[in-house]
C-alpha cells in the first residue's frame, strides 16, 4: 500500500520547537494534511514518544518512535525504531552520552515532556541540543542493535548534515537511506555523490512549528501499515536507481 509520510518532526520537547508543538497538535495537523505515517524525532530524546503514540491512535495515524541524534561530529542522524520499547531502551542508552549541561530555557527554549493527555508532565533539565559522545561511524550498528535504522538527516542543509560537516558521503558506511529537506536539491546531490543513486531517499519536513507539517506529497510503498514494515523497507535497496 502507498503511505504518505513525514518522518522528521519535533515536539515541544525540542527546545527549538514551538511550545504549541504538542503531540496532539502534531497528530491532528498531520491527519488534516492527509498523512498516514508520522515519526516524532526530538533532539536526542524519545521521551515524548509514548504520548505521541496515544495522540496518533486517536487521529488514526501510524506513529513511529524516533530521535534526531547529534553525533560527536555534530552530524544530525534520524534514528527510527519499530516500537516504543526499543525507542525507550535507546533513549536510556543515549541519555548518558549527552553532556551534563543544564538547559537555559530563557536562551534555548523550554523542553516539555507531555503526558498522554497532552498536558505538561515535566521539563527535561539537560540541554538536548548538545552533541552526544558517539561517532557517526559507530552509530548505525548501535541503532540496529535496538531494531532501528539510522538515516543521515537533511544532507542538503549547510549545517549539521553529513555532507556539510564531513565534506563528503563516506560510501563504506552502512547507511541505506538518506534524508533531504528540499526535493529540488536531489539532482545536484546525486551528481556530486553518485553513491546516492543506489540509496533510499526520504523527503521530510523537519517541522518545528505546526505550519511546517506538509500536505501529503511524499509516499512509500509498504506491504503493511507499521513502523516495522517501514524500517524493513528503508533497509532495503530502492525500487529503482535515481541516475
Ligand atoms: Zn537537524
Ligand atoms: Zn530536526
Amino acid at each position: 500500500m502507498e503511505l504518505y509520510y513525514d518522518l522528521h518532526t519535533h515536539s515541544c520537547l525540542s527546545p527549538c520547537a514551538d511550545d504549541d508543538m504538542t503531540v496532539y497538535n502534531i497528530a491532528n495537523m498531520a491527519m488534516l494534511c492527509g498523512l498516514d505515517i508520522v515519526a516524532l524525532t526530538d533532539h536526542n530524546s524519545a521521551k515524548n514518544c509514548p504520548a505521541f503514540f496515544a495522540a496518533c491512535r486517536e487521529a488514526g495515524l501510524t506513529p513511529v518512535a524516533g530521535v534526531e541524534l547529534c553525533t560527536r561530529e555534530e552530524v544530525h542522524v534520524l534514528c527510527l525504531f519499530p516500537g516504543l520499547g526499543e525507542a525507550a531502551a535507546f533513549d536510556g542508552f543515549l541519555y548518558p552520552l549527552l553532556p551534563d549541561i543544564e538547559n537555559r530555557a530563557d536562551i534555548f527554549g523550554r523542553q516539555l515532556i507531555l503526558g498522554e493527555d497532552d498536558a505538561v508532565r515535566a521539563e527535561e533539565k539537560k540541554l538536548l541540543i548538545s552533541a552526544c559522545d558517539i561517532g557517526i561511524e559507530e552509530l548505525p550498528a548501535v541503532v540496529a542493535e535496538y531494531g532501528g535504522i539510522a538515516i543521515p538527516a537533511h544532507i542538503d542543509r549547510p549545517a549539521n548534515g553529513l555532507i556539510a560537516n564531513l565534506g563528503f558521503i563516506p560510501d563504506e558506511y552502512v547507511f541505506t537511506c538518506y534524508e533531504i529537506k528540499n526535493p529540488d536539491a536531489l539532482p545536484n546531490l546525486v551528481r556530486n555523490n553518485p553513491c546516492l543513486a543506489r540509496k533510499r531517499i526520504l523527503f521530510d519536513s523537519d517541522a518545528h512549528t505546526l505550519t511546517d507539517i506538509p500536505e501529503r506529497r511524499h509516499s512509500l510503498s509498504l506491504p503493511e501499515r507499521s513502523a516495522a514494515a517501514l524500517i524493513a523497507a528503508l533497509r532495503s535497496a530502492p525500487p529503482a536507481a535515481w541516475a
